[in-house]
C-alpha cells in the first residue's frame, strides 16, 4: 500500500475542483486533485463528433453570471451566440402548434410572470440565499403548484409547466418554486432575462478549453481514473483512500462530487444526519440532453412540450451544408435513450412530424455513477432544511461545487463560485460569508 502527503487533496476535476486547486496554489499549498474520469471537466465535456465541438453538458454562459465571466476574460476566451431562434413549434392541450418564436414568449409570458414575480421579493440580494427570509412552508412548495395557483389556460399551463420542467431537468412536482426564484433574481427579476442566460452564448471553442486554461494555471498534481472510496479524518489530518488501495495523506480535502454521487464515498466520522439525508434524498434534475442533426436547412426554431413528454425543450445551433444541428433536452432520463436515433426521431416528431433524424448523441448523467443527475437543482424544502449545513466544513472536511453553491446553482458558475470559498475556507480565511 503506498501513500503521498498533500496540504489538500481535492475530489474531481470539474469546474469547482480545479478552481479550488487553483486558488489554494496560489496560497502557497500542494495540491493533488483525484478525478475518477479520464479526463478533466466534469459535467462539462466538450466532444469533438461530427467535426465540431459538441457539448455533452454544461455548455451556456452569461456575463450576468459574474465567476464564469471574469475567467472567460482572464483567460482571453469569448462568447459566441447560439442562433436566434425564428420559428417556434410547440405542443399543448393535446395539440401541436406552430408560430413564431415571438408567439411562443408572448404565450408563456403571462406564466413565467406569475412563477417569478416574487424573485425580488425572497431574494432581494440572491447571492445570500440562506440570508434571505423564507418561511418553510414558502419552500415546500414546488414550481408545478406555483404553476396550478395561477389561473392559466390549458394551453399556457402545458407550455409554462414545459419550461420549468426544462428549468429543472426534472419533474416540476419534485423542484422547489424557491430554485425558481433564485434563478430569475440572479437576472434581477427578468424571466426573459433568465431565459437568455440559460441558453444564447456559448464559451468560444467550447468549455473545455476554459477548464483547461484554469487547470494548466493550477499547477496541481492531478491523478486521473483514479476514485475515492473512503475519506477519514480526526484533528491531525485526513486519509483519502482510494479504490486501487492507495492512500493520501493530507492536512484538508475538498470534495467535488454532485450531491446525487456523494453517497459513494465512505465518511469517518460519518457526515452529519442532515448532510447524508440531502444526499440520499438528492437533487431534483433527472433529465436528459440530447444532440441530433437532422435532415434538411430549417429556419431556426425553438420547440417547447409539457413534462408528459419525453422532450420538452429543442432549439437550433447550426444550420448549413444541408443539414440542422439540433439540441434537445428531456426532464425523465428513463423516457428517452438520447443515443437511439429512431427513439430521438419518434420524440421530435411530436413538434416537426415529418422530421428525419441522421445521428444523435447525448450522455446519461443520471445512470452516470459519478454524477447521477444533471445540473443541480434543489428540490422543495432543501434550501430551507438542507443548504447551509451542506455549505458547513465537517472539521478539515469541505463540499464545494455547484451543487452547494449561493448563487447560479446549477451552472458553472455556481462551481467556480463554490471553488472559491472553498479555498479561502481551507486556507485559513474564512470570514462571514458576503460573496
Ligand atoms: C446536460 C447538462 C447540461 C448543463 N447545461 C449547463 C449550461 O448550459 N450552463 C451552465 O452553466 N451549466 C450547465 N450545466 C451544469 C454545469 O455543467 C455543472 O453545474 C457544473 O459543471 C458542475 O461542476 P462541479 O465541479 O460542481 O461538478 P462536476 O463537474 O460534476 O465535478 C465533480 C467531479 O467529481 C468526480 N467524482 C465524482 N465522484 C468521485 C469519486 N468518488 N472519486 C473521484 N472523483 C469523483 C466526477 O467525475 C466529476 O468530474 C449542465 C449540466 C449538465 C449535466
Amino acid at each position: 500500500m503506498s501513500s503521498s502527503t498533500y496540504d489538500v487533496v481535492v475530489v474531481g476535476a470539474g469546474f469547482a475542483g480545479v478552481t479550488a486547486a487553483r486558488e489554494l496554489h496560489r496560497r502557497g499549498r500542494r495540491v493533488v486533485i483525484v478525478e475518477a474520469r479520464d479526463r478533466i471537466g466534469g459535467r462539462t465535456w466538450t466532444e469533438d463528433t461530427w467535426g465540431r465541438p459538441l457539448e455533452m453538458g454544461g455548455t451556456w454562459v452569461h456575463w450576468v453570471q459574474p465567476h464564469v465571466w471574469a475567467e472567460m476574460t482572464r483567460y482571453g476566451i469569448g462568447a459566441v451566440s447560439s442562433p436566434t431562434p425564428v420559428q417556434a413549434y410547440w405542443l399543448a392541450d393535446g395539440r401541436r402548434h406552430a408560430g413564431t418564436a415571438d408567439d411562443l414568449m408572448a404565450l408563456i409570458d403571462k406564466g413565467m410572470r406569475g412563477t417569478t414575480s416574487e424573485a425580488l421579493t425572497y431574494f432581494p440580494t440572491p447571492y445570500q440565499p440562506l440570508a434571505a427570509d423564507v418561511p418553510a412552508d414558502v419552500d415546500g412548495v414546488s414550481i408545478r403548484t406555483r404553476i396550478e395557483q395561477l389561473e392559466l389556460s390549458p394551453e399556457e399551463f402545458d407550455l409554462v409547466e414545459g419550461m420549468w420542467a426544462t428549468n429543472f431537468n426534472g419533474a416540476t412536482d419534485v423542484g422547489a418554486y424557491t430554485q425558481g426564484l433564485r434563478w430569475c433574481a440572479l437576472a434581477g427579476g427578468s424571466w426573459q432575462l433568465m431565459f437568455e442566460a440559460c441558453a444564447t452564448y456559448k464559451v468560444e471553442g467550447g468549455t473545455g478549453r476554459l477548464v483547461q486554461a484554469m487547470f494548466e494555471d493550477s499547477r496541481a498534481d492531478l491523478r486521473l481514473d483514479t476514485i475515492v472510496a473512503a475519506i477519514r479524518h480526526n484533528q491531525e489530518g485526513i486519509v483519502v483512500e482510494l479504490t486501487d488501495g492507495t492512500r493520501l495523506e493530507a492536512a484538508h480535502v475538498v470534495v467535488t462530487t454532485p450531491l446525487n454521487a456523494l453517497g459513494a464515498i465512505e465518511f469517518e466520522p460519518a457526515l452529519s444526519v442532515v448532510k447524508q439525508a440531502a444526499a440520499a434524498d438528492g437533487q431534483a434534475s433527472s433529465g436528459v440532453k440530447v444532440w441530433a442533426r437532422i435532415a434538411g436547412e430549417y429556419e431556426p426554431f425553438v420547440a417547447l412540450a409539457p413534462s408528459t413528454s419525453p422532450l420538452t425543450l429543442a432549439q437550433v445551433e447550426h444550420v448549413g451544408d444541408g443539414e440542422t444541428l439540433v439540441v434537445m433536452f428531456g426532464s425523465n432520463a428513463s423516457l428517452l435513450d438520447g443515443t437511439d436515433r429512431q427513439a430521438t426521431q419518434d420524440a421530435l416528431a411530436q413538434w416537426i412530424p415529418d422530421v428525419q433524424v441522421i445521428a444523435t448523441a447525448s450522455h446519461d448523467w443520471v445512470a452516470d455513477p459519478l454524477s447521477r443527475e444533471t445540473w443541480p437543482m434543489l428540490r422543495t424544502h432543501q434550501l430551507t432544511g438542507a443548504l447551509e449545513e451542506l455549505q458547513r466544513p465537517e472539521g478539515r472536511v469541505v463540499l464545494a461545487g455547484s451543487d452547494y453553491a449561493n448563487g447560479w446553482m446549477g451552472f458553472i458558475d455556481g462551481a467556480i463560485e463554490s471553488g472559491m470559498r472553498a479555498a479561502r475556507i481551507v486556507s485559513g480565511h474564512a470570514r462571514e460569508d458576503l460573496s
